[in-house]
């Protein structure tokens, strides 16, 4: 895997160190020495990830460890904090390091660190795109606020092995943990997915344990609803081989077992902080292409997305030799129910003529708000006898039960509302281009209305 990494590090000692072990991997390394540089910020924007080394001469690494921090709100980049000490972790987990490496571990465990917060920063990068799309269809979702601290909820998978009891001992006794411990895979899978937030610790003490742990961090990832949840595993350092394979299936962090509960709290409040984003760019992702997608009134698909995609499903129609209808539908007079009962008595029409629409029509056609009153179905593998069938329901639904509105003045009336409506019928003698086939209906439309309204008309490749 590939990235852009700054080291922020005044050492040179230590800085060519790192550089030296990110080239191994093929990153492309930047490199900052003084922490006050204006161009700090500027250059750790453009970064995949920021290395950020602490030690106690450098006063200046906590305000710019906050200053980063800050900023990958908007930006996403994630920040490991380096310190020889481990008694500092806890502290620059808390101003926002997402990850804090100790010392000199082996050269694995730092690439599969790097390799987890980059794929993470891939995960969200690749959301915040989709999030821009969405964007451009007028939808302004909202850069995630989320506080520390609060209690953590904690699913623990643990099965007898060596340091168990004490591990659970200080847990239990930790206040801001709410604990449950499960000691079978099958469980553990269920509370993540009862409750996706959970941080679930996954106790790794052999290759035994080691096998199960990987399984189940492959079948959460997999499924969408954990594919965010925090997990943990906590190891006996003799099995680092086995955290540094967890990481690369996708395990969001380890510690071994003699952590202090300061820095575990520490790390579960940055991996709950990462779920929510994750959770909420997800969110505004799906509410903002349903907005882009529907019509806020009806609900009913809007015309963007029906003249880009069913021109589409046509095409497949026609290439397949398969029948295809459109049904353009317009509710007659419509404009009387606006000028004698007010606006909002013409939208509760709307809604209602709307759902008849939706609930008359095949499971397998698309309903379209496509105008003001106006509406179109496409009806894929409806010949002209399925579709007049189709239409005949559709009108039959409207005007059989009356639709009750509620004037202006707050009386209550009951109306006969009907609608025209054109067929029309994608074929391949004719010319079969979507707006063709989209007026052929329309002119049927005008007949209908012609013809007195409150009726369906075909029509004719000739029309
Ligand atoms: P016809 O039988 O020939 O179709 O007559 P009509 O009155 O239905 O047709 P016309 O096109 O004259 O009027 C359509 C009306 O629909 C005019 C417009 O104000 C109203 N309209 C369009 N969109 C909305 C809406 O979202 N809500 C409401 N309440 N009215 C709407
Ligand atoms: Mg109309
Ligand atoms: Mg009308």
């Amino acid at each position: 895997m590939s990235g852009r990494i700054l080291i922020i590090d005044p050492n040179a000692q230590r800085r060519m160190l790192l550089k030296s072990l990110l080239l191994e991997e093929f990153y492309l390394v930047d490199m900052m020495t003084d922490m006050a540089d204006p161009m700090l910020m500027v250059r750790a924007r453009h970064a995949d990830l920021v290395f950020l080394a602490y030690d106690a001469e450098n006063s200046a690494a906590l305000p710019t460890l906050r200053q980063l921090h800050a900023q990958s709100r908007e930006t996403g980049v994630p920040v490991i904090a380096t310190s020889p000490e481990q008694t500092i972790a806890a502290r620059l987990l808390t101003a926002g390091a997402d990850d804090v490496i100790i010392d000199h571990p082996s050269a694995e465990v730092w690439h599969a660190r790097v390799r987890t917060l980059i794929r993470q920063k891939r995960t969200q990068d690749e959301l915040r795109l989709r999030e821009e799309t969405s964007r451009e269809f007028g939808f302004e979702p909202a850069i995630p606020e989320v506080p520390r601290g609060g209690t953590h909820t904690v699913t623990l998978f643990s099965t007898a092995g060596p340091g168990e009891g004490a591990f659970d001992v200080r847990l239990k006794g930790c206040p801001v943990m709410q604990v449950t411990k499960v000691n079978a895979a099958a469980a553990a899978l269920a509370r993540c997915t009862a409750d996706p937030q959970t941080a679930l610790l996954l106790r790794v003490f052999s290759r035994r344990s080691g096998m199960h742990a990987m399984q189940l961090i492959a079948r959460l990832r997999s499924a969408p609803r954990t594919r965010f949840t925090p997990v943990i595993m906590v190891i006996d350092p003799a099995e680092q081989g086995m955290a540094i394979q967890g990481l690369d299936i996708g395990a969001s962090d380890f510690v071994v077992q003699d952590i202090s509960m300061e820095e575990l709290t520490a790390r579960l409040s940055t991996h709950r902080r990462r779920f929510i984003m994750h959770e909420r760019l997800r969110a505004d992702l799906v509410s903002g292409l349903e907005m882009a997608m529907t019509d806020p009134l009806t609900r009913l698909l809007n015309r963007r997305y029906a003249t880009t995609h069913i021109p589409r499903l046509m095409t497949q129609a026609v290439d397949a030799k398969q029948p295809f209808s459109l049904m353009l539908i317009d509710i007659d007079n419509f404009k009387l129910v606006n000028d004698r009962y007010g606006h909002a008595a013409g939208d509760t029409v709307l809604v209602e003529v709307a759902q008849r629409l939706r609930s008359t029509v095949r499971s397998i056609d698309l309903v379209a708000r496509f105008g003001g009153e106006e509406f179109l179905v496409a009806l894929p593998r409806a010949n002209p006898a399925v579709a007049a069938q189709v239409a005949e329901r559709v009108r039959a639904a409207v005007a059989m039960e009356p639709i009750t509105v509620r004037s202006a003045k707050g009386n209550e009336t009951d109306l006969t509302v009907t609608v025209s409506v054109g067929i029309a019928q994608a074929d391949d003698q004719q010319d079969e281009a979507f707006e063709a086939v989209f007026s052929c209906a329309d002119l049927a439309m005008y007949q209908a209305k012609r013809d007195g309204r409150n009726r369906i008309s075909q029509g004719t490749a000739a029309a």
